[in-house]
């Protein structure tokens, strides 16, 4: 029967396939298809995972001391129990064979599938044998990390079917879309190498980092959508309407039909869009506007140039540094990834923004961060200044790199001049120290981000210290109005034309102008189309967003004419409420 869930739109497009639903397994499980004569060899690393964890719980069986706890004997028989419980092993084998799963990611789909159904067993003790499960399956996926996969073939691509081709194709080879309850913006990127069509998580807010990234992907997608992850079965057919933020589950024929249609036009308007790459971001009355990408991992830099970006005006280095179990990158390794992009970006400009862990950005997603307002804690700056060493080790790197080509260093979050003075210090000791090593380094301009209210405040101090700024909508607008970003709960009062957040983006554009220094905005509304004019007006010239957003903010500025939009963006600074003010 059809049904839709409601959440929240977060990036565009319609993605119509099976779901796959992932659980809340710590450990990180590849997801890729493989080829028809890898079956067995798959399903041998099961089989083997499997026998590894019965033999070491059958050891720990019987060097059992006598006096041990009657309850830990009981507990190793559940968990033998399971392992060898034929509802496991077959489906693990049907989702290898019949799906072509790789090993690890048949095994997490058949512990969601055993996992529902003891969620739905009366009987309290036996409900509760979930958590049991999930530790067998932690424990074989553990044994199988060690084990290396036969799997050879990159991920096949998701192609974008049309309905008529889902019709015809009901089988394995369909694209499918992610539903989880949540998903860390780290686990979102290893999904960027794979192979889904769509995403669904039951929490998120709008700029959640999770958002962003599947922004960045270009996939359809939807977030705090609530109970998703237990109303959808895994392999429903289900449509990511990712422009109206809806799911439906179960679509009947006509909907599927509608929804194919519609993303047949989807598609005709990205191509009739690609014909802007190369086509200079001008005003009608003249104005030379700047595009530029926000990037998370080097290789972006491609699809930056592909679109015809300026350079990158937010490098989100962070991503380099997570899920690595508390190993962070070195400076070699920190300095062949910058110097990648800026090889990328064939002698464009790119900014290099130091590492912003914290709040919805874990270093590990399975180390929670405890703290009591994450936001409000040790994240950003205030993270890399409680570790000088290293964050010099990070600052070394950048400096290196500059060598290859035009580099921007940027720090996000600064508020004090405290921090503006010992973040410069610490350029100046890692200079010294590239200098005593007899290494070389190149220039770099330094620019601060505005998106603590506090900052855009003290906008004229940050210009006294730096050589640029770049607005952070999505963290200025959590801090004025003090909403969780993340927080799907309060996602309806995170308001970008709140008129406090237009004011302090309007101060610190004029600020900037009026000194002659270079300002952008590189938040999520940059690259949110129904933002452009306004932006315009209030006089930004220098726009920072996903690659997959610049051609169609390119056509608004083309289509924009600034000597009308300047005084109609003062009205809208005045008015008290903008947001009905622009709807006239
Ligand atoms: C911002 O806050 O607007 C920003 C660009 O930084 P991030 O989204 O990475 O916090
Ligand atoms: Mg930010």
């Amino acid at each position: 029967m059809t049904f839709s869930i409601s959440g929240l739109a977060v990036s565009r497009g319609i993605a119509i396939g099976r779901a796959v639903l992932v659980g809340s397994i710590r450990i990180d499980v590849a997801h890729s298809f493989i080829e028809l004569d890898q079956i067995e060899a798959e399903i041998d690393r099961v089989r083997r995972g499997r026998n590894a964890v019965v033999e070491e719980l059958q050891r720990l069986q019987d060097e059992l001391p006598h006096d041990a706890p009657h309850e830990l004997a009981a507990l190793l028989d559940v968990h033998l129990m399971l392992l060898q419980d034929e509802v496991l092993t077959t489906g693990v084998k049907h989702w290898i064979t019949e799906r072509m799963y790789n090993a690890e990611w048949a095994l997490t789909t058949q512990l969601e599938v055993i996992g529902r159904q003891f969620d739905e067993m009366e009987d309290e003790y036996l409900r509760e044998r979930k958590a049991d499960l999930e530790q067998v399956v932690e424990r074989i996926l553990r044994y199988m990390k060690g084990v290396i996969s036969p799997v050879a073939s990159p991920p096949r691509s998701p192609a974008r079917k049309t309905q008529q081709d889902l019709l015809l194709d009901d089988t394995m080879d369909v694209p499918l879309v992610l539903v989880a309850h949540d998903l860390s913006p780290a686990d979102m990127l290893q999904f960027k190498k794979s192979v889904f069509a769509g995403f669904v998580t039951d929490v998120g807010g709008k700029t959640s980092h999770t958002a962003i990234v599947a922004r960045s992907m270009d996939i359809p997608a939807v977030v705090g959508a609530r109970v998703s992850s237990q109303l959808v079965r895994q392999d429903d057919w289900v449509i990511v309407d990712g422009d109206a933020g809806v799911v439906i589950v179960d679509p009947s024929a006509i909907i599927l039909a509608e929804y194919g249609y519609r993303q047949r036009q989807i598609e005709l308007e990205r191509e009739r869009l690609t014909r802007l790459r190369h086509t200079p971001a001008i005003t009608l009355d003249g104005q030379r506007v700047e595009l530029l990408a926000n990037i998370e991992q080097p290789a972006d830099a491609a699809v930056a140039v592909r679109v015809g970006a300026v350079g990158i005006g937010l490098f989100r280095t962070e991503f380099l540094f997570m899920g690595r179990h508390g190993r962070l990158p070195d400076e070699e390794e920190q300095y062949l990834a910058y110097r990648e992009a800026v090889e990328g970006m064939q002698g464009l400009p790119v900014t290099i923004r130091t590492v912003d862990v914290g709040a919805d950005k874990p270093l590990d997603k399975s180390h929670k961060d405890t703290h009591l307002s994450p936001a409000l804690g040790l994240r950003a700056i205030r993270w890399s200044l409680d570790d000088p060493v290293m964050f010099r080790v990070q600052l070394r790197a950048v400096l290196r790199a500059a060598v290859h080509g035009s580099v921007n260093l940027l720090f996000p979050m600064l508020a004090h001049t405290s921090e503006i003075r010992q973040t410069l210090a610490q350029i100046e000791l890692a200079r010294a120290e590239l200098q005593e090593r007899g290494q070389v380094y190149g220039p770099v301009r330094l620019g601060a981000m505005i998106e603590v209210p506090a900052a855009a405040l003290m906008v004229r101090t940050f210009l006294h210290y730096f050589d640029f700024l770049s607005i952070g909508t999505n963290d200025l607008i959590q801090y004025t109005l003090a909403i969780d970003r993340a927080d799907e709960a309060v996602s309806h009062l995170y308001d970008p034309l709140h008129p406090a957040v237009l004011r302090l983006v309007a101060d610190v554009i004029a600020e900037c102008q009026a000194q002659g220094k270079s300002v952008s905005v590189c938040g999520e509304t940059a690259g949110d189309v129904d933002m452009t004019r306004l932006l315009l007006g209030l006089g930004l010239r220098s726009f920072s967003m996903h690659p997959a957003q610049i051609l169609a903010v390119k056509q608004e500025i083309l289509r924009a004419d600034t000597r009308k939009l300047a005084p109609w963006a003062r009205k809208v600074l005045l008015s008290d409420d903008p947001a009905a003010f622009m709807a006239l």
